[in-house]
């Protein structure tokens, strides 16, 4: 017996009724990024393991434990280290800084699926490389707010906070692992196996006694140098500025190992547990581990399903057809060719390829939506318009020219 052939565990058809929504994503984050000078990159899906281990962190959920991995190449899990390879590999530190990038694609993970959790799934990313200038950070968590405001995504939240430089940060480790290990006790398993890996994830621990340890945990907030603290206030002045609500979120951590000062994620409180729709910062010190020169950045990523289920669902437009060519028996040439035709002059142009009876051409033309109908007898031709139900005999050679004039009338 065989068995039934599924699409892997986490994975998902995008089906013709579902590819609209889709493309409105592509489209809003089209717009409004390149607006604002981003320009579109395409990265490989799949890179040297070792830029992601390097890039993303070895001491990462990621990298740990959702890559998919074949013989020292990696799926791609993000797409800020393979950005940052392709500005280090193309040179780009010659072009005027920032270099402003924008992409689409998908991602995988190796996650347990769940909803909004997949293992294929497409993110939207924006990254701008070359400037620490807080403006660079606040321009971008603006445009992920438009992008997120144009779908119509709801119940929004936009949590911020600063990590300090990896110096200020160093320090305030050390201060949070000696706290851990005191409450070690009181700990889950998890936290503190990570205690000296990555302590920070302890903020992000959904045991409720690690919650309770990490309430009175010290705060890298009250730690941080003189110019973290200048940087992040002059983000969130920006953003005030441009209309944009955010909250303080010291708790906030990231999944991510490469991120130095801001810090930040939109999230939606009309989403279940997988309430995270986008977020990203600042990554100072990514290109040097990487093997360039000390370069600074800052990008987001954000969800493509996340963000459709946080928004309204909006009816899509269905694609039209302007003129369906049904014919008998002899006609299939002449059908073919004036669909072509057609077509060539900018028709949405459609012809039965079943076989049908004119009867049943005219009841799959109304299902196409046809605006004109030519019917293609071996006496001569007919063109119906279906909306006044009107039929008039025509010259064949003249049916384009009457559904162009038709629908410039209109
Ligand atoms: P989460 O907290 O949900 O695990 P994350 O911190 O791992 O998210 P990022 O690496 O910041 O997520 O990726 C940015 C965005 O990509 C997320 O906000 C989310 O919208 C989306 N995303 C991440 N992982 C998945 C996944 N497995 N399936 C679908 N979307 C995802
Ligand atoms: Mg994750």
């Amino acid at each position: 017996m065989s068995s039934k052939l599924q699409a892997p565990r986490g994975t998902f058809d995008v089906l013709p009724a579902g590819a609209p929504a889709r493309a409105a994503v592509e489209a809003a984050a089209k717009s409004i990024l390149e607006a604002a000078g981003y320009r579109r990159i395409e990265t490989p899906m799949f890179e040297q393991t070792e830029l992601f281990a390097r890039g993303v962190g070895e001491a990462t959920d990621i990298v740990q434990k959702e890559m998919y991995s074949f013989e020292g190449f990696s799926l791609r899990p993000e797409g800020t280290a393979p950005v940052c390879r392709a500005y280090l590999e193309h040179g780009m530190h010659k072009l005027a800084q920032p270099v402003k990038l924008w992409y689409l694609g998908a991602f995988f993970r190796h996650e347990r699926p769940q909803a909004g959790r997949y293992r294929q799934f497409w993110q939207v990313g924006a990254e701008a490389i070359g400037s620490e200038d807080p403006s660079v950070d606040a321009e971008l968590i603006v445009l992920l707010h438009a992008l997120l405001g144009e779908l119509g995504a709801r119940e929004l939240r936009l949590r911020i906070a600063s990590l300090g430089t990896p110096a200020s940060r160093a320090g305030y480790r050390e201060l949070l692992q000696a706290y851990l290990r005191e409450h070690s006790d009181a700990l889950s398993e998890e936290t503190r196996k990570r205690i000296d890996l990555n302590p920070l994830r302890a903020f992000d621990a959904k045991d409720p006694g690690t919650q309770r340890v990490m309430e009175g945990a010290p705060r890298l907030a009250d730690h941080l140098d003189q110019d973290d603290r200048e940087h992040f206030a002059q983000v969130t002045d920006l953003l005030a500025r441009a209309g944009v609500e955010w909250q303080q979120d010291d708790r906030l951590v990231r999944g991510l190992d490469y991120y130095t000062r801001t810090i930040f994620e939109f999230s939606s409180d009309a989403l279940g547990a997988q309430s995270g729709v986008g977020g990203g910062g600042r990554y100072d010190g990514l290109i040097e581990q990487l093997g360039g020169p000390a370069t600074p950045g800052c990008g987001w990523a954000a969800g493509v399903e996340r963000m459709l289920m946080a928004a309204e669902e909006r009816p899509q437009p269905e694609p039209g057809c302007d003129l369906f060519v049904a014919w008998e028996s002899t006609e299939r040439a002449d059908a073919f060719a004036l669909a072509t035709e057609g077509r060539r002059a900018g028709l949405a142009a459609q012809l039965d390829l079943a076989g049908r009876s004119v009867k049943g051409q005219m009841k799959q033309a109304d299902r196409a939506g046809a605006r004109y109908v030519a019917i293609l007898y071996p006496d001569g031709t007919v063109l119906r318009d279906m909306d006044s139900g009107e039929e008039e005999k025509v010259e064949r050679s003249g049916v384009v020219a009457g559904v162009l004039k038709g629908r410039h009338a209109l």
